[in-house]
C-alpha cells in the first residue's frame, strides 16, 4: 500500500489523504509514493474502462487510504457534468501525428483536470484526519492555474482560495477569468513580479507562517500537492486507449509523449504512468525561450542564474520548475535531492552526475522552441492540417518536429523504431487569441472579446463556454501588492476567514 514520504527525507512518512492534506512535507521537500512497485500494473486493467473508470483505478492505487467507495463517489463528482468532450480528453489524429486535447473543463485548460479533483480529495482528507481548521488554499499562477483553482474551490465549504499572479504577466483574458472569479471564499492578487517570484513567496510564506491565525492552515493548490498531479495520469492511459481504439498503433507499442512543460507537473505525471507499465518510449519536455529544462536534460546542468524571458506562451515561463524534485529522488536519491535543492537555494544552480544524466536520458529528452518557431508551426499546421492549436501546444508541435529530424540522436540502440508522438495540447486556442490570430495571419482586433469572435468566424471552432462570458462578468478582485505584501496580505484574508 502506498504512503508518502518527503523527497529529501525518507524518514517523514505519511498517508495519502495527509500528504493531500499538507501539500508540502515539512522539511520542504516535495511528497512522492515511497515504492515505485507498488504502483505497477497491467496497463490492460486501466485502459479497459472509460476515463472515470481509469481514474477509479489509478486513484484507489495511489490513495488508498480513502477507500475504493470514497474514491469511485469522488471520481463521479470530480468529472460529473464538468468537461464539454464526452472522451474527457480526446485524442485527434493531426496529419502523422496525434493531439490529446486536456482543454475541454470549465475554464479551458489542462488544469481542469486536476482542479476539478482537488477540492473534493481535500475536503474529504479533511475528515479523514479528523482536521478541524478551516483550509486557506495559497497558490502562484503563470495564467492557468489561477483560474481553474478559483473555479475548483469555489464555495466549497471549509475552503478558502488566494491566487497570486504576476502583474502584466499573463493574457487579458486569463486575468479576467481571475478577477471575475465568483465564490464568497475566492481572493485574487496581482503582485508586482513575474511567476517565479509569486512562488517563492508562496514557498516562504508556507514555511513562515503554516497556521496564519489560530483556526486556519494552509494548503497548496499548485502540483507541488499530489493531489494534482495523481488525476493528470489518467490521460496518458486514456491517450493510449484512443491510440488502440482508433487503430493507429498495436497493443503494446511504444509511445513517445511530448509535453508543453513549465513546472514539470505534467511531465511527472507521465513518468508516473510509465512506472505504472504504460508503453512510453520518450517523455519529451518542451520548453518555450526559458529553456533550463532543456539544458538541464542536455547536460544535467540546472542553472536558474539566467534572464526570464516572457513568451507568448506564460503558462511556461519559470525558471524554477518544482516538480522536478520528484524526478531528481528516484533518479538521484534523498540525500542527493536534498543536497541539490540546498545547491539551488544557495547558489542558483546544481550540477547531477554523470551515472544520474545517464539514467534521465533513458527516457527523457529536453526541446525547447521560440515564440516565432511556435507561431509558425500554428499557422503551418492550421494551412496544412485544418487544425488550431494554442501557443502552448504550439510549442510542444515545434519540438517534436525537431525530435523527429534528429530522432537517431535519442534512439537507445540505433532501431528504426516509428513510435506514435503524442504532443499534449494543454490550452485552447481561445485563451491566446490574439497569438493564435496572428499566427494563421488574421487581422486583429481591438479586444480579446472581439478577437474570440473573430477566430471563431474563420475557424468555426467554437468558443469554449466558460470563456464566452468573461468580458460581462463583474471584476470582484482589484488589488495588486509588491512581494513583501504578500504574508500581510494573506494574515489578513485568514483573518476574516477565521472570524
Ligand atoms: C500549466 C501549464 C503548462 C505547464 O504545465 P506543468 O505541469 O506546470 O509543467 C503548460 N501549458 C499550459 C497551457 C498550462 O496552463
Amino acid at each position: 500500500m502506498v504512503n508518502y514520504i518527503s523527497t529529501r527525507n525518507t524518514n517523514i512518512k505519511v498517508s495519502s489523504s495527509k500528504a493531500i492534506l499538507d501539500g508540502q512535507a515539512p522539511d520542504g521537500g516535495l511528497y512522492i509514493p515511497d515504492d515505485l512497485n507498488s504502483i505497477k500494473l497491467d496497463y490492460h486493467d486501466v485502459i479497459k474502462y472509460d476515463f472515470n473508470g481509469m481514474a477509479k483505478v489509478i486513484w484507489n492505487i495511489f490513495f488508498p487510504d480513502y477507500g475504493e467507495d470514497l474514491i469511485n463517489d469522488l471520481v463521479e463528482r470530480s468529472y460529473k457534468n464538468k468537461f464539454s468532450n464526452e472522451q474527457t480528453t480526446p485524442l485527434e489524429k493531426v496529419g502523422k501525428d496525434y493531439v490529446l486535447e486536456l482543454y475541454y473543463g470549465p475554464t479551458a485548460a489542462f488544469k481542469d483536470v486536476a482542479l476539478s479533483a482537488l477540492p473534493n480529495l481535500l475536503t474529504t482528507a479533511k475528515d479523514l484526519n479528523s482536521f478541524q481548521d478551516e483550509i486557506l488554499i495559497l497558490t502562484a499562477t503563470s495564467g492557468d492555474t489561477g483560474s481553474a483553482a478559483l473555479y475548483g474551490f469555489s464555495d466549497v465549504p471549509g475552503t478558502s482560495i488566494i491566487v497570486f499572479f504576476p502583474e502584466g504577466g499573463i493574457s487579458e483574458t486569463q486575468r479576467l477569468q481571475m478577477v471575475t472569479a465568483s465564490g464568497a471564499n475566492t481572493y485574487a492578487c496581482a503582485i508586482k513580479g513575474n511567476f517565479d517570484d509569486a512562488q517563492s513567496g508562496v514557498k516562504e510564506i508556507f514555511n513562515n507562517i503554516p497556521k496564519p491565525v489560530s483556526g486556519v492552515s494552509l494548503s497548496s493548490a499548485n502540483s507541488i500537492n499530489i493531489g494534482r498531479l495523481v488525476p493528470q495520469i489518467v490521460y496518458y492511459f486514456s491517450a493510449y486507449r484512443q491510440l488502440l481504439e482508433g487503430g493507429y498503433i498495436s497493443d503494446g507499442s511504444k509511445v513517445n509523449f511530448i509535453v508543453p512543460t513549465g513546472n514539470f507537473g505534467d511531465m511527472m505525471a507521465g513518468y508516473f504512468a510509465l512506472q505504472m507499465g504504460l508503453p512510453i518510449n520518450k517523455l519529451i519536455c518542451a520548453s518555450n525561450n526559458n529553456d533550463v529544462l532543456t539544458e538541464f536534460f542536455e547536460t544535467g546542468h540546472y542553472n536558474r542564474k539566467r534572464p526570464f524571458h516572457k513568451t507568448t506562451s506564460p503558462s511556461m515561463d519559470i525558471l524554477v520548475s518544482s516538480n522536478l524534485e520528484r524526478l531528481l529522488y528516484y533518479i538521484c536519491g534523498p540525500e542527493n535531492t536534498a543536497n541539490y535543492m540546498k545547491l539551488l537555494a544557495e547558489t542558483g544552480e546544481y550540477q547531477i552526475n554523470t551515472d544520474e544524466l545517464t539514467q534521465l536520458k533513458k527516457i527523457f529528452v529536453g526541446i525547447s522552441a521560440s515564440d516565432k518557431e511556435g507561431s509558425e508551426c500554428i499557422g503551418n499546421i492550421y494551412k496544412n492540417e485544418n487544425y488550431l492549436m494554442d501557443t502552448h501546444t504550439a510549442i510542444a508541435w515545434s519540438c517534436l518536429e525537431q525530435f523527429k529530424d534528429k530522432a537517431w540522436a535519442y534512439s537507445n540502440n540505433n532501431e528504426e523504431t516509428e513510435y506514435a508522438n503524442v504532443v499534449l495540447s494543454t490550452a485552447s486556442p481561445y485563451k491566446f487569441c490574439h497569438e493564435v490570430l496572428t499566427a494563421i495571419g488574421a487581422e486583429l482586433k481591438f479586444s480579446d472579446e472581439s478577437n474570440m469572435q473573430k477566430c471563431q468566424e474563420i475557424t468555426g471552432v467554437p468558443i469554449p463556454s466558460g470563456l464566452a462570458d468573461v468580458f460581462s462578468k463583474e471584476i470582484r478582485h482589484s488589488k495588486v501588492i509588491s512581494t513583501e505584501d504578500m504574508q500581510q496580505y494573506v494574515i489578513d484574508c485568514a483573518k476574516t476567514i477565521g472570524e
